[in-house]
């Protein structure tokens, strides 16, 4: 008995120190649930960000924000977790969160595409004016489709096209339309849509209209001018050559794309000297890998010519559809061979993992190759070897949220995978991919969803913000240039904001 009861006490404490003993238990316990939250925070991407007093206050004042908004969608009964970014964006727009966050500094759009940067309805409203501006009135054919945008020649208009002006003022309902036939949405969640088939067609209706070089300049002038207005100070954008042409003198070579941007930067320049651009030359997945090898070839020619404004390369359109980022593997293996021929680097700047298949392994790949950032990553979480290589690496995934809704990735956005990329430690950005086709313009939207999906705070908000600067492709002088110039912006941001919040 005696034992027994010396044996309970050695296990259990002695009876005396019972409630002692349960308390420093319950200590014990609080101790080691608080360690663990600290190691788990340790772990998210970014744990090195201290923020000041006065972002602390600013980061209690939008939880507040976001609470109230949570609130009043639940009192209206408003579906906000299932509901597609289409149903939600006048809510979006009519919120307090979204002025704050529209001013708040960006630092860099890393990814977007030569056809999605510039607003639709500006486009369409720009191109009327051409009188050589036609539009295919016809249902869709192999070489047209119907509201497919173009410039002709008087006398040379192919069947099927009328003037755009024209047909604008017999039909002033067909700017609507035309305005779908431009952007794709997913209205609601559960609507069955082919996206891709949809989403590629957009481009096609303005594919003959970007490279009609006076219309070029106009359509990048409108792009940069927007994001200069959303707080964005250097874009990179996915660019697909095209040769520039006009009537006068017919074709222009590659390069005239390039020396035309330039122009349009000095533009900019007049009344936002900060700006930065550069292009990631992008060819398509769905090519053979002789054609890749050709495209490489162009791309370290413009590189080297231009190096400043020639970033990388990247293979885009649909990963279901097109060949793997592992059947081009020769062509990666001459990248080292090219660089010494051209005396220029060409980092890639891969989409991969697009995709919520474990049978499309296109993320491997980026582990292995000289890939500085990746385009989406939304099945990276199910490697989880590269998904630590890939942050060891100290790789940047550009995580495009509304996107990944629009073209089915995602529905519900509490769930995106970019939440367990943030909290593993993989480094990320926030980007548009294709603004303009999904209707809208500028980063504030993404970031607005990011917000409040994912339940970001200030120091997740900044983390992502300073990334976009860092993790772009400008040389060590302007990358540090523009990271002081950023911190002076968020600054800024964040005395106006808190004297505005009260
Ligand atoms: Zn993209």
């Amino acid at each position: 008995m005696m034992k027994k009861y010396f044996t309970y006490i050695l296990l259990l404490g002695f009876p005396l120190f019972g409630s002692q003993s349960r308390v420093a238990g319950q200590s014990g316990y609080q101790q080691s649930w608080k360690l663990l939250e600290h190691e788990n925070e340790l772990l998210a991407f970014d744990a090195d960000i201290q923020l000041s007093e006065s972002e602390k206050i600013l980061d209690q004042k939008l939880f507040q924000l976001r609470k109230q908004l949570l609130t009043d969608t639940e009192k209206q009964k408003i579906s906000l977790f299932n509901s597609s970014f289409n149903e939600i964006k006048p809510l979006i727009e009519s919120s307090k969160l979204f002025s704050v966050i529209q001013e708040m500094p960006k630092g860099g759009l890393l990814h977007t595409h030569s056809g999605g940067v510039t607003d639709i309805k500006w486009l369409i409203t720009a191109a009327r004016k051409y009188k050589e501006c036609y539009v295919y009135d016809h249902e869709d054919h192999d070489q047209f489709i119907f509201g497919q945008l173009a410039f002709f020649e008087k006398g040379k208009v192919p069947e099927g096209f009328v003037s755009l002006d024209q047909k604008l003022v017999s039909n002033p309902d067909f700017e609507k339309k035309l305005q779908e036939l431009l952007t794709l949405k997913r209205d609601r969640l559960c609507n069955y849509t082919d996206y891709w088939i949809e989403f590629e067609k957009r481009f096609k209706r303005i594919s003959l209209l970007l490279p009609y070089r006076p219309f070029f300049k106009e359509y990048y002038l409108k792009g940069f001018q927007d994001l200069v207005k959303d707080k964005v100070q250097h874009v990179e954008i996915r660019f697909i050559f095209d040769e520039l042409y006009d009537f006068q003198h017919g074709k222009y070579p590659l390069k005239t794309s390039i020396t035309d941007l330039q122009d349009v930067l000095k533009e900019v320049h007049k009344t936002d000297p900060r700006f930065s651009l550069q292009l990631i030359y992008s060819s398509f997945k769905f090519f053979d890998p002789q054609n890749i090898d050709k495209q490489l070839d162009i791309a370290f020619k413009l590189k080297k010519e231009f190096p400043d404004m020639i970033s990388g390369f990247d293979l885009v359109a649909d990963e279901a559809a097109g060949n793997s980022i592992y059947s081009f593997q020769e062509s990666w293996t001459k990248l080292n061979g090219l660089a010494k021929k051209y005396g220029v680097e060409m980092p890639l700047f891969l989409h991969a993992g697009e995709s919520n298949s474990v049978f499309n392994k296109n993320v491997l790949d980026l582990a292995l190759l000289n890939n500085q950032r990746i385009g989406h990553g939304l099945n990276l979480v199910y490697f989880p070897k590269a998904m630590e290589l890939i942050k060891k690496q100290d790789k940047l995934v550009e995580v495009s949220p509304v996107s990944n809704q629009i073209l089915g990735y995602v529905s519900d956005m509490r769930n995106h995978p970019a939440r367990v990329l943030l909290s593993n430690g993989v480094q990320c950005s926030i980007n548009s991919d294709d603004p303009s086709v999904y209707g809208y313009e500028g980063l504030s939207y993404d970031f607005w969803v990011a917000f409040v999906y994912w339940e970001l705070d200030v120091k997740a908000l900044k983390k992502l913000v300073f990334n976009s600067v860092n993790y772009s492709s400008l040389n060590e002088n302007k990358k540090r240039e523009a990271v002081a110039y950023l911190n002076r912006q968020w600054d800024d941001f964040i005395r106006k904001t808190n004297r505005e919040l009260n």
